[in-house]
């Protein structure tokens, strides 16, 4: 992830070291070499161009420090405005002030929700928490069990549908975990939902219920970082049809352009909360877009 993208953005930066102070043409080619790293990298267009926009005023009105080369200079200002689109500061979870924190969890199938549900729970368990999984995708076959076995993974239980019952209701087994967290005093309940191949209105109508019947301190969208454009596309629409607080990247471990990273924060104004990456339990944490753009920049 980002690899090329940071290749593209040292050899613009490579142009500029030597230079004693920056012409009108000098940034004006810097902007241009950032804008194609941004475009190549699969950036949404208006977050380029907001983007470079940004850099080039920033880089004209700069005051010339004797601390900083020029070349050092659009480094720091392509960092801040690298951390601004990616969010800004690190947005933490927001806990319920009484009873469980309810979080739930929304995207496609394929995101990565299953086994994200299960890191999460895991990471929750590390900060002292005492969390419980409940299997609402009860639309893809495997979905449950799968909970299950991760569950089992990483020692937290998981809430389902009784066997025998037949399918049963996601929006009637959010609500009974709900309960369920209630009386035995789990403290943070993670409500894994059904995704679909694509985004569409009963998919939408369904997460749209149960988060009206569990009214969730935080919903989270996760979203597959190696879809590229159409992560935004689909956050958009989660945005319109559920909404969100916040949006999970998963699988920033492939070898994604990471414009989907880049622009989602940005076009949808909801903060990456967390990055999954990887297949492995601990392979996840918050996401820090301070880290996230020191690591481009690298
Ligand atoms: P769901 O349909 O949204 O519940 O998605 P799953 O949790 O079943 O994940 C779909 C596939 O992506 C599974 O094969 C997971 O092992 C894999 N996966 C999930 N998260 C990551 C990740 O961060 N990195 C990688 N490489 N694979 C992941």
């Amino acid at each position: 992830m980002f690899a090329t993208l940071s290749d593209r953005l040292a050899d613009t930066f490579k142009n500029l070291r030597g230079k004693g102070r920056l012409s009108e043409a000098d940034i004006d080619a810097t902007a241009r070499e950032i804008r194609i790293a941004l475009l190549e990298a699969d950036v949404a267009l208006p977050v380029v161009k907001e983007f470079v926009g940004a850099v080039k005023e920033r880089a004209r009105g700069e005051e010339v420090s004797g601390a900083l080369n020029p070349a050092q200079q659009i480094i720091k200002i392509v960092n801040e405005e690298l951390v601004a689109i990616l969010g800004g500061e690190t947005r933490r979870l927001r806990y319920a002030k009484t009873g469980p924190t309810v979080i739930m969890l929304a995207g496609l199938q394929g995101a990565g929700k299953t086994t994200l549900a299960a890191k999460l729970a895991h990471w929750l368990k590390e900060q002292g928490k005492t969390p419980i999984l409940v299997a609402c995708d009860l639309q893809r076959p495997n979905a449950v069990k799968q909970l299950q076995v991760n569950g089992e993974r990483v020692g937290v239980p998981v809430f389902a549908p009784e066997p025998g019952n037949g399918v049963g209701n996601p929006v009637d087994v959010a609500r009974a975990s709900i309960e369920e967290a209630k009386r035995k005093l789990y403290d943070v309940v993670i409500v894994d939902t059904a995704g679909r191949l694509g985004v569409d209105t009963e998919l939408m109508q369904q997460a749209s219920d149960i988060r009206d019947a569990v009214q969730p301190d935080e919903v989270l969208f996760v979203v597959d970082a190696m879809i590229g454009q159409d992560a935004v596309l689909t956050a958009q629409a989660f945005l319109d049809g559920v909404g969100y607080d916040g949006v999970v990247l998963t699988k920033l471990d492939g070898d994604a352009r990471g414009g989907a990273a880049l622009s989602i924060a940005s076009l949808t104004g909801k903060p990456v909360m967390f990055a999954s990456n990887g297949e492995k339990m601990t392979d996840f944490d918050l996401f820090h877009p301070d880290r996230m753009a020191s690591r481009i920049l690298d």
